[in-house]
């Protein structure tokens, strides 16, 4: 057990800075207030905004060879791995999660600075032949300023996805931190500040999203906005990149599918629904939220579904439970919501259904609700909670027109003991990445990202870096020839 300092600030221009306002910051698991940020307003956005500008254009992060910025980027995650300890606790205060997947989170970012220090000094453009008479090349050049805006559900990692990749590719951050779990964050840039990038690089503010957040678009001091968040965050954010055309990358949320036909594997199947939907209280954009199961299992399943999410531990992060609670009171309030809406819809509470009434802080009791059909809303919409819809179908063919019948397409996933149908289905789901036979397969290393309203550009992955850079092409006329 770490002690948590009891006052935050933000980091801007190479310093910590407060504020006059400050912003209380709550414990999920007991609904206590934890400490106080300062909260950032406009005009400490503009400064941040002015201070990696500065670092930009002064080329302090581009002129040396690219080995300069693979140095940094590794010191950066050795500095990560020396704050893990502290940090996880910090951040599974903050934020409900469990304690070890609060480390995970740490560990996590450090593996992204490592990740892209390894490409850093490999951004290559190509020659391309025009024939005798020209020469042609194109350059990689880094956008310039980032405003990346960070959601709390996993706001380490996610922050990390970003960061590391602008900075390998050559740019100046500003990263805003998400109201309710902001001080993992100042964990991590306390991290960052000692592995000593140049003043300006990176910079740290916590404000209200509609204030501080839209002023890192509405200024046009940003040439990229990195938004991971919700849908109608995402909108309002694109309405305002498009009034100057600022390039965005979107990572939104989802209602992802998992089809489970009758020759899955049970045991494999039942772990993957257990992390699919109840890891860090179903708060995941990819989580698992809808399982669709062929009809000769379903009732099989349904039961051991059942089973398992009753068989849950339940308790505050710290004791790493199955369960934690989710974030917010009115967190809590609306996943309550859309489950008094499925029932009057007719989908029948298998079990859970309300929040833990005898617990302080925010518990949502497991909850999984059968006999749901595509269109009632609980299928639909995204709940963010520890909630799963399970839906029956008949064949291959239903499967995949249910799974496919929604506007996210974030992630999906295909159980089956057969290859030639996981392949077939893998290739007509319409999501970004497609997991056979383990929920959440993959990593750093495999690019993600959405389709329809889950948002477009990729993060994570060689491709992400692309994703931070613009493309040149410098086209000669060679004389004499
Ligand atoms: P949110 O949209 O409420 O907030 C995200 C961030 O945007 C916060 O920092 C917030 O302060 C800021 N913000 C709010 N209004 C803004 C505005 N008008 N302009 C600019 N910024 C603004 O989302 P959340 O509740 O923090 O996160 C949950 C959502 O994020 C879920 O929908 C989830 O699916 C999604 N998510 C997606 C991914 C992904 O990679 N696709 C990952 C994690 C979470």
């Amino acid at each position: 057990m770490h002690p948590i300092a009891t006052h935050w600030l933000n980091f801007i221009d190479g310093e910590w800075v407060d504020s006059p306002v400050p912003l209380t910051v709550n414990n999920p698991g007991s609904g206590e207030p934890l400490a106080t940020i300062a909260q950032a307003s406009t005009a400490d956005a503009e400064r941040a905004l002015q201070a990696a500008r500065r670092c930009a254009d002064s080329g302090e992060l581009t002129r040396a060879r690219p080995a300069q910025r693979v140095t940094w980027l590794l010191r950066i995650a050795e500095e990560i791995r020396a704050v893990t300890e502290e940090g996880a606790w910090v951040l599974c205060q903050e934020n409900g999660k469990g304690l070890r997947d609060a480390r995970d989170e740490f560990v996590e970012a450090a593996r992204y600075f490592e990740y892209y220090a390894g490409m850093a000094d490999k951004i290559e453009g190509t020659s391309i032949p025009l024939g005798n008479g020209y020469m042609d090349f194109t350059v990689y050049e880094p956008m310039g300023v980032s405003a990346q805006i960070v959601p709390w559900n996993f706001p380490v990692s996610i922050c990390a996805r970003s960061l590391a990749p602008a900075l390998a590719a050559g740019n100046a951050v500003v990263i805003k931190s998400p109201e309710l779990s902001p001080l993992g964050l100042c964990v991590l840039l306390q991290a960052i500040e000692r592995a000593g990038l140049p003043r300006g690089a990176v910079n740290l503010i916590c404000g209200q999203g509609r204030e501080v957040g839209a002023y890192l678009v509405e200024s046009r001091m940003a040439d990229q906005i990195v938004f991971t968040g919700s849908v109608p965050t995402g909108q309002s954010i694109l309405r305002a990149a498009a009034a100057y055309a600022i390039p965005s990358v979107m990572e939104l949320g989802g209602k992802s599918a998992a089809l489970a036909f009758a020759d899955a594997d049970r045991e494999k199947l039942l772990a993957s629904v257990k992390s699919g939907i109840f890891f860090n209280a179903g708060q995941v954009c990819s989580a698992m939220s809808r399982l669709l199961v062929q009809r000769d299992i379903y009732e099989d399943v349904v039961a051991a579904v059942v089973e398992l999410a009753e068989g849950l531990s339940v308790g505050r992060g710290q004791d790493d439970p199955d369960l934690t609670p989710v974030i917010s009171a009115q967190q809590l309030a609306g996943i309550q919501a859309i489950c008094r809406q499925a029932v009057d819809e007719g989908a029948v509470v298998a079990t859970g259904g309300e929040a833990y009434s005898d617990r302080a802080g925010h518990f949502m009791r497991p909850t999984v609700f059968r006999d749901v059909t595509p269109q009632m809303r609980i299928a639909r919409e995204e709940v963010f909670g520890p909630v799963l819809a399970v839906i029956p179908f008949d064949s291959e063919e239903e499967a995949i027109a249910i799974a496919n019948d929604t506007d996210f397409g974030l992630v999906a996933g295909v159980f089956t003991r057969d290859i030639d149908r996981a392949m077939r289905c893998a290739r007509r789901l319409r999501a970004g990445q497609v997991f056979i036979n383990e929920w959440y397969a993959g990593g750093i290393e495999t690019p993600f990202g959405g389709v329809g309203l889950s948002g477009f550009g990729r993060e994570k992955g060689q491709e992400a870096l692309y994703s931070y850079v613009r493309t040149k092409n410098v086209a000669i006329r060679v004389a004499g020839e």
